[in-house]
């Protein structure tokens, strides 16, 4: 069976920034991979090459096993439907002089598919209805809905073309706390029960622990490491997963005692000039000569991999939480 989608090799550079450098990506039909980093890792920019909102430097990206990377505007409509976007901020990327209906039947719109203006209708009610809006919604403007509301129109924008696979980047981190987890929860339901194959692209680890099936970890650029939701979250291998699991905040007491904060410093260096060997190790408190001149190896360990010269084929892995003195 065909991959959801297939990232290899991808580079995104903005004149000297390299913003995204050689990230492979596989996610399989109906499967959530999460797409882990600090802002200004390059991960929002993995997800505007695979909407094709960027034309990479260079790699592949492939849609249901279609190769879409070189694929012209035109050529590309007939797959505009298998996949979709829900942006960060639902009040800027929602035109605020267009009815909610009208914004939620778009992508229909644009589509190859001809269909009345009835069925239209019809669709968007059962779109709205699914993100728990009612059928009215669709006659009010943006700006008179709630951030949570606008956020759902969003999302029943982005699935009203039932795609295979839906990219959400940061779909939570601009709405109030108080409606994070009824968002986040809807989107966890929706792909349950639709099935579609979700990239969900985020710099807070927590957010993705019910959600997630693999995690993959970006860092300037980079994959960093990837696995499983239970390998990252139970031994997570590279020192730069461990100190981002160190920082994020748990509800769980017990865990939470077990985990000495690591505090990551520094900010993240620039993507112009990263640096040579690990791009982490700035920042790394395990860091040694090697690092400096080597660019560490992706190891499989598991179902995952890590790029880090402390990780060993046969488990050995690094622990940050050990090695930072008091
Ligand atoms: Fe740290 Fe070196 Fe491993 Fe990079 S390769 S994460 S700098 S120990
Ligand atoms: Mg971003």
């Amino acid at each position: 069976m065909t991959n959801a989608l297939e990232i290899e090799d991808l580079v995104m550079h903005f004149g000297p920034v390299r913003a995204v450098d050689a990230v492979s990506l596989t996610i399989p039909r109906g499967g959530v991979t999460a797409l882990v980093g600090e802002s200004g890792s390059g991960k929002s920019t993995v997800g505007r090459c695979v909407v094709r909102l960027l034309k990479p430097t260079s790699g592949s990206v492939r849609i249901g096993g279609v190769d879409v990377t070189h694929l012209t505007r035109r050529q590309l409509r007939p797959h505009r439907s298998t996949v979709s976007i829900v942006f960060q901020d639902p009040a800027g990327s929602l035109d605020p002089r267009m009815l909610v209906g009208d914004v939620v039947a778009e992508p229909l719109r644009l589509s190859s598919a001809r269909m009345s203006r009835a069925e239209r209708q019809k669709r968007v009610a059962e779109s709205l209805g699914q993100v728990g809006l009612r059928a009215e919604v669709a006659r009010r403007y943006p700006h008179e809905l709630s951030g949570g509301q606008r956020q759902r129109v969003s999302i029943a924008r982005a699935l009203i073309s039932k795609p295979s696979l839906l990219i959400a980047d940061e779909p939570i981190s601009a709405l109030d706390v108080s409606v994070q987890a009824s968002v986040l929860n809807l989107l966890a339901d929706l792909q349950r029960d639709i099935g579609f194959a979700c990239l969900f692209i985020t710099h807070n680890l927590s957010a993705v622990e019910y959600l997630a099936d693999e995690i993959a970890v970006m860092y300037l650029g980079q994959l960093m490491e990837k696995g499983t939701r239970s390998q990252i979250f139970s031994s997570p291998a590279h020192p730069y997963t461990q100190a981002l699991l160190a920082a994020a905040p748990v509800a769980d007491p017990v865990r939470q005692r077990a985990r000495t904060p690591v505090l990551l410093g520094d900010d993240l260096p620039s993507a112009l000039d990263p640096p040579s060997g690990c791009r982490f190790r700035t920042r790394c408190p395990l860091a040694f000569d090697k690092c400096a001149t080597d660019v560490p190896p992706h190891v499989k360990i598991g179902n995952g991999e890590a790029a880090c010269h402390l990780v060993q084929a046969d488990g050995t892995r690094p622990d940050v939480r050990a090695g930072v003195p008091e």
